[in-house]
C-alpha cells in the first residue's frame, strides 16, 4: 500500500485535504511508492500564518541556543543515514553511492550552520565622529519559503534550511512533487528535534502550492532550485511581491579536453560527471569540447567506457547508473538525441530504448555519446538532463573557451589538462561560476556558495555558507552617541 504523504505544519502531522493526490513511482520499477497531495492555497496560508506566528520567540531565542536543535538534528542525520540515502535511490532511482554522498552534502550544510553565532555576527566602529559610534548588526528577514528540485531531494533542501533556523528565521519547504518522500523522512527527524511550533514546517504541492507561496504576505524571502524556465518565473513573481529571492536554474556545462590531460582519470572522471545519476544533475557535463587532436583519444576512450557502464535498479551493488525520473523524462530525451542526429550529428553509442531485464518497465536509458554535434544545435545548447554527451572538435584553447562561453548557462565549466597555464587563462576566462580543473563535478563543499551565472542563476546571493548567512539576515546599522561621553576628561 503507497504512503499517504502528509504535511506538517505548526509541529504536527496533517493530512492535506487536497483534491489531488500525485503518485510516486520507484522510476526504476514503475511502482507506486507513495501519494503526494497537490496543497491547495489555503492550506499554504494557513502554513504561512502559523509560522509567522512562530518567528517573533524563535528570533529571541539566542544563536547559541537555536543552534542545539542543529546539533541534535545533525545526529539524528547520522543515525539515519543509510534509511535517508536508501530513500533517495527509491523515489529518485541515483546508485546508492551517490545517494550516500547526497545525504553527506546536507549534513555538511547542518555543521557549517552550526557556526551561526560567529558567521552572524557584525561590525563596530568605534569614533566614526567625536563620541559617535557605528555598528551593523544582522537580524532574522522573518519567515522564508525553500522550494526545491526532484535531482537532489536530500541535500537542496539543506542548503538553506539550516541556515534560515539558525539566523532566527522560520521556514515551509516545498518538496519536489516527483521526489517528496525523503524530506518526509527528514521532518521525522526535524520533529524529534523538539523545535518550537512553527519553526520549521513542510508543504506539500506542485505549481499552485509554489505560486500561493510567492504571493503569500507573510513569506520574506524564497529559495528555488529547479528549471530555468521556473526559476525566473519564481524570481520575477516573488520580487514583484517584494520578497528578496534566489533562484538557481537549469544547466548546460561544457567541459574542454585537451590533448596533455591525463587520458585514464580523465575518461573516468567525464564519464562519472556526463553519466552519473543518470546526467540528472545541475553539475552534470553535458558538452565536451576536444581541442586539437584530443579528439583522437577521447571518443574511443569515452564511448568504451559509456559502453561498459552498468545499468540498473540503483539499490544493487555494481550498478553505475539508475533510471531517470519519469517516463516523460525518457522520452523527451530521446526525442532530443534524435534531433539532434537530424542536425547531423554523430551517434557513437546509442543508449536509448534499452531493455534492463529484471526492471522492464523502469524508465532507464543507456550511456549515449554524440559526436560532430554542429555549434547551437540540440544537442550543443539544451538542457538534456539525461545521460547523454554530447562532443565537439576545435581546434586551440581560445576558441573552446569563446564557444563555452558563447552558451545561455553558466553553471560549471571544467578543463582538463596538464598544464598549469592553460588551466590558469580558462579559470580567468570561463563565464560560469562553479570551474572544475582535472575535476568533472565541481560542487562547492558547505562553506563556499553555489555560484551559478548567466541563466543559471537568477539573484545575488547564492546557496550554502556566508552567502546563505547573508540573504537570510538582513543588515541594521546604527550610528550611536550617549551625551556626556566625548567631553568628558579622564
Ligand atoms: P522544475 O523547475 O520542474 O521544478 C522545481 C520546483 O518548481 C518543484 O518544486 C515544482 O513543484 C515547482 N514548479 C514546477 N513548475 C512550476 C511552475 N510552473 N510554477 C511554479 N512552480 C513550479 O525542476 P525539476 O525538474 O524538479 O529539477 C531539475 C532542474 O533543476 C534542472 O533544470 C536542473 O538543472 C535544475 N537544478 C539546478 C540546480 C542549481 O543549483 N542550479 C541544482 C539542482 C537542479
Amino acid at each position: 500500500m503507497a504512503e499517504k504523504l502528509l504535511n506538517y505544519v505548526n509541529g504536527e502531522w496533517r493530512e492535506s485535504k487536497a483534491g489531488t493526490y500525485l503518485n510516486v513511482p520507484n522510476p526504476a520499477t514503475n511502482q507506486v511508492i507513495a501519494t503526494v497531495p497537490l496543497s491547495p492555497v489555503e492550506e499554504v496560508d494557513e502554513a504561512a500564518r502559523l509560522a509567522l506566528a512562530a518567528f517573533p520567540a524563535w528570533r529571541r531565542t539566542p544563536a547559541p541556543a537555536r543552534i542545539q536543535y542543529l546539533f541534535k538534528l545533525k545526529a539524528l542525520m547520522e543515525e539515519n543515514f543509510e534509511d535517508l540515502a536508501r530513500s533517495i535511490t527509491i523515489e529518485n532511482g541515483k546508485v546508492l553511492d551517490d545517494a550516500r554522498g547526497e545525504m553527506r552534502r546536507a549534513i555538511e550544510n547542518v555543521e557549517v550552520a552550526c557556526g551561526i553565532p560567529m558567521l552572524m555576527m557584525g561590525d563596530f566602529a568605534e569614533d566614526v565622529a567625536r563620541g559617535v559610534d557605528e555598528y551593523m548588526i544582522r537580524q532574522p528577514v522573518g519567515l522564508a519559503a525553500i522550494i526545491c528540485p526532484f535531482n537532489f531531494p536530500g541535500m537542496i533542501p539543506f542548503w538553506y534550511l539550516p541556515y534560515a533556523l539558525a539566523c532566527g528565521n522560520t521556514v515551509i519547504v516545498k518538496p519536489s512533487e516527483r521526489c517528496p518522500i525523503t524530506l518526509q523522512k527528514a521532518f521525522r527527524l526535524l520533529d524529534q528535534c523538539g523545535f518550537p511550533k512553527g519553526v520549521v514546517n513542510l508543504v506539500n504541492g506542485g505549481a499552485d502550492t509554489v505560486n500561493a507561496l510567492l504571493d503569500h504576505p507573510a513569506i520574506s524571502a524564497v529559495t528555488f532550485v529547479g528549471s530555468t524556465p521556473v526559476a525566473r518565473h519564481i524570481y520575477a513573481r516573488a520580487s514583484a511581491n517584494g520578497k528578496r529571492v534566489q533562484a538557481q536554474g537549469g544547466a548546460k556545462n561544457p567541459i574542454i579536453l585537451l590533448p596533455d590531460a591525463d587520458v585514464a582519470l580523465t575518461t573516468s572522471i567525464v564519464t562519472d560527471s556526463a553519466f552519473g545519476n543518470a546526467g540528472q544533475r545541475c553539475l552534470a557535463a553535458s558538452l565536451a569540447i576536444t581541442v586539437a587532436d584530443a579528439d583522437k583519444i577521447f571518443v574511443p576512450a569515452l564511448a568504451e567506457a559509456a559502453s561498459s557502464r552498468v545499468v540498473g535498479n540503483g539499490l544493487e551493488q555494481g550498478v553505475h547508473m539508475g533510471p531517470v525520473i519519469s517516463p516523460q523524462s525518457k522520452a523527451r530525451i530521446e526525442g532530443l538525441i534524435a534531433k539532434g542526429l537530424d542536425e547531423g550529428a554523430e551517434l557513437v553509442v546509442d543508449g536509448r530504448n534499452p531493455s534492463i531485464h529484471g526492471y522492464e518497465e523502469g524508465y532507464f536509458l543507456r550511456p549515449t555519446l554524440i559526436t560532430d554535434i554542429p555549434v547551437g544545435g540540440t544537442i550543443a545548447k539544451t538542457e538534456l538532463f539525461g545521460p547523454v554527451l554530447g562532443m565537439m572538435r576545435v581546434e586551440t584553447v581560445e576558441d573552446a573557451i569563446a564557444l563555452v562561453n558563447s552558451g545561455e548557462y553558466g553553471n560549471m565549466a571544467c578543463v582538463f589538462t596538464s598544464s598549469g597555464a592553460a588551466a590558469r587563462k580558462f579559470r580567468y576566462e570561463a563565464d560560469a561560476g562553479n570551474i572544475g580543473i582535472n575535476i568533472g563535478v565541481a560542487a562547492p563543499m558547505a562553506f563556499f556558495p553555489f555560484s551559478g551565472w548567466k541563466n543559471s542563476f537568477f539573484g545575488t546571493l547564492h546557496a550554502q555558507g556566508k552567502h546563505a548567512v547573508e540573504f537570510f539576515t538582513q543588515t541594521k546599522v546604527v550610528v550611536e552617541r550617549w551625551l556626556g561621553t566625548w567631553e568628558r576628561k579622564f
